[in-house]
Order: structure tokens, then C-alpha cells, then sequence
């Protein structure tokens, strides 16, 4: 007995020595990517575009009579777009972030693809590198090119449930790896098995709340169960790919267009304030938005994109991290292309991403502010 306790003392002592280090040590980077399909450069910096909403009016309907002009017509730029994405602009990107691609500012970004349609956009972001040659339709095709996703999987050793994508679109079941199966996967109109009850739910409910496509779920359901699976399997990364925006604009409908991105906005803004409230995210985390194309500049080919569209090949980026001092709005800035945003995205994490895709564009160095 009296031989233990000295013994029981030391254990104490030691168990406090290694477990205090190891409570302060800060939990590994995580990444999460965004994409809204298809939306303009014109929207993200501009807000309503009164030539676009002009040109889809009834007969003897005046522009000012609309609603999407009721809810967000402004006379500058700047106040348009805080009028669709409120959040993203006045305290997003004012307090955290950095957003490329506002060529009234001498900024410039861009797709490598010559195709300008979803596919190859998504393709060369995942992969780091445009593939004209094979990738050449937006069939639910699987193509040999390890993605960004797959990449950081095993370099980081992560399971299933650590790397997680989510569409709207599925199609997003074969865009987001050469090999079926290795992470998690949801797109489209399909259930997702969760133990979280809110989870199952939207699970359900996906299949009773029909989009106008067959193809495409609405993007209510593709962020909630993407946020469930972060709260609940903490992903180190995490793909959430919303596709309304391109939708509703091929239908020529462009009060949805601003609808949606402002329903995203919400979106965005609810992600942060999760992630913000969270040890494992907070400060944590890196963020990119971009999107696979660009559109029509004018009001007869606003709603088109495709290689003959000038102008879809025009985008933009958003990054929100904790490495990446630069803020606001790019100014006078390096060109930046959609080819980058994979080996930027694994440099977060610490992998060098060309080491496994030797043709990968190079990371946003600019980002890092050198
Ligand atoms: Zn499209």
C-alpha cells in the first residue's frame, strides 16, 4: 500500500505533464471549397444588372415594377451587389476575405479551358490542369485524372468521412474522383445516410421539393446536408457544389439568379458563424469560392456560356483563411487562373499538390501577400 502511493503521485504528475501540451497544441488546417455554378462576374461585383432585367419583361411592365428591382436595384455597384449578397460584401470580404476577378479594378480571373461549360470548369479546378482534349461533354462520365480531393485524402492519410463532397448537380458523382468510392460523395437527387435526424430529413424531403431539373436538386437541400456532415464527421475537406445559379439563368429566369445568390449569401454567412463558434474551424480554415465559367456579357447572351460566349471565360475567386493576410477587394493584381485553385488548396494543408499532378497550376501566391 504505502509503495503505491508515490507511484499513484508520479502518474498524476506525468498524465498533467503530457496532457497540457497536447490541449494547447492547435488543431490541424482544414479547407473547404465553393462553387456556385455559372455565376457571373457581373452579379458578384456589380449586383443587378438593370440591361438584363430590362431585356426579360413583360409586355407593358416597367422595370421598376419588378420585384428583383424592388429588392435590389442601387445606383453604385458596390451598393447593388451588398443588396444581393449583404454578408459577403459588407462583412465577409471587408473583415476576413479576398476576392479576384473585378476587372474594373485591374483584377483578372479566369478558366485554362477552352470549353466554358461545367465539366471541364469543374475538372480543371479539381485536377489543376484543363483537359480539352478528353473532357469535352457534361456526361455523367468518370475520367482517369486524380482530383485535388483524392489527392489530399492520401496524403493526409484521411478517412472516408474526412474528405466529403456535396452537389446539386449529380453529376458531381463522377467529376470529384478517378476512383468511385474512396470518400464521401452526394450529388443530385440522392439519399444520404446519416445518424443525424436533421440530416435524414433533408435526406427525405430532397426527393418531395422537385427542382425544374432532373438533374438538379435545390441547393437548400445539398448545403444542409453538407453542414450536417460537418458538424457531425468534421471533415478536414469539404467540397460543397451549389448549382442554381447556372440553372435558373438558362431558363432565362434572372430574378432567381439573384434570389439564389442571395439565398447563399445567407448560406455563407450561417457556414461562417458555425465554423467561427467551433475549436476545431475556428481561424482554421480556408475557404475558396469560385465558380466552373463565366457567361454572356450583354442581355441577349447573359443566360448562355459555351466556347463560342465571350466573356465565359471571365470568373472570379474568394478566399477567407488564416495564412492569407490580404484583404477586400483585389486591386491591380497578378492574374490568377481556375488551375491554381487545387494546388492552393492543398498548400493550406501543407501538401504540394504538383508532386502528384506534375502539370497542376502553381498556388495563388499572391494570396500568401508576397
Ligand atoms: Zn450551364
Amino acid at each position: 500500500m504505502r509503495a503505491c502511493r508515490p507511484i499513484v503521485l508520479f502518474a498524476a504528475a506525468f498524465a498533467a505533464l503530457v496532457s497540457a501540451p497536447a490541449a494547447q497544441a492547435p488543431p490541424p488546417r482544414n479547407v473547404i471549397l465553393i462553387t456556385l455554378d455559372g455565376a457571373r462576374t457581373q452579379e458578384i461585383f456589380g449586383g443587378l444588372d438593370i440591361d438584363v432585367l430590362r431585356a426579360g419583361l413583360k409586355k407593358d411592365e416597367t422595370v421598376e415594377q419588378t420585384r428583383a428591382y424592388q429588392q435590389y436595384w442601387a445606383e453604385t455597384p458596390v451598393a447593388r451587389r451588398a443588396r444581393v449578397m449583404p454578408f459577403f460584401w459588407n462583412e465577409w470580404m471587408t473583415a476576413e476575405g479576398s476576392v479576384a476577378g473585378n476587372r474594373a479594378r485591374g483584377s483578372r480571373f479566369g478558366i485554362r479551358n477552352s470549353k466554358r461549360f461545367s465539366y471541364p470548369g469543374y475538372a480543371e479546378i479539381l485536377t489543376g490542369e484543363p483537359h480539352d482534349a478528353v473532357i469535352d461533354s457534361n456526361d455523367n462520365t468518370r475520367y482517369p485524372f486524380p482530383t485535388v480531393l483524392e489527392v489530399l485524402q492520401r496524403r493526409l492519410s484521411l478517412g472516408r468521412d474526412q474528405v466529403a463532397a456535396f452537389g446539386s448537380w449529380e453529376t458531381f458523382r463522377w467529376i470529384t474522383a478517378s476512383k468511385p468510392d474512396g470518400f464521401v460523395v452526394n450529388a443530385g437527387y440522392q439519399a444520404f445516410s446519416s445518424g443525424d435526424a436533421e440530416a435524414t430529413r433533408w435526406s427525405r424531403e430532397q426527393f418531395e421539393a422537385h427542382s425544374p431539373w432532373d438533374s438538379v436538386r435545390h441547393d437548400m437541400f445539398t448545403f444542409r446536408l453538407a453542414l450536417s456532415h460537418l458538424k457531425t464527421a468534421r471533415p478536414r475537406v469539404l467540397y460543397l457544389a451549389l448549382g442554381e445559379t447556372d440553372d435558373w439563368a438558362h431558363g432565362e429566369r434572372y430574378d432567381r439568379v439573384l434570389q439564389t445568390l442571395a439565398l447563399t449569401d445567407a448560406w455563407l454567412k450561417e457556414l461562417w458563424t458555425w465554423l467561427q463558434s467551433d475549436p476545431q474551424y475556428r481561424n482554421n480554415t480556408s475557404i475558396l469560392i469560385t465558380v466552373d465559367h463565366g457567361r454572356g456579357r450583354t442581355a441577349a447572351d447573359w443566360g448562355k456560356h459555351g466556347e463560342q460566349v465571350d466573356g465565359a471565360q471571365e470568373t472570379w475567386l474568394a478566399a477567407i483563411g488564416p495564412d492569407w493576410p490580404r484583404r477586400g477587394e483585389w486591386a491591380d493584381a497578378p492574374d490568377a487562373f481556375a488551375n491554381q485553385v487545387a494546388a492552393t488548396l492543398a498548400r493550406t494543408l501543407g501538401v504540394d499538390l504538383r508532386q502528384d499532378i506534375a502539370n497542376a497550376g502553381a498556388p495563388i501566391e499572391y494570396l500568401w501577400g508576397r
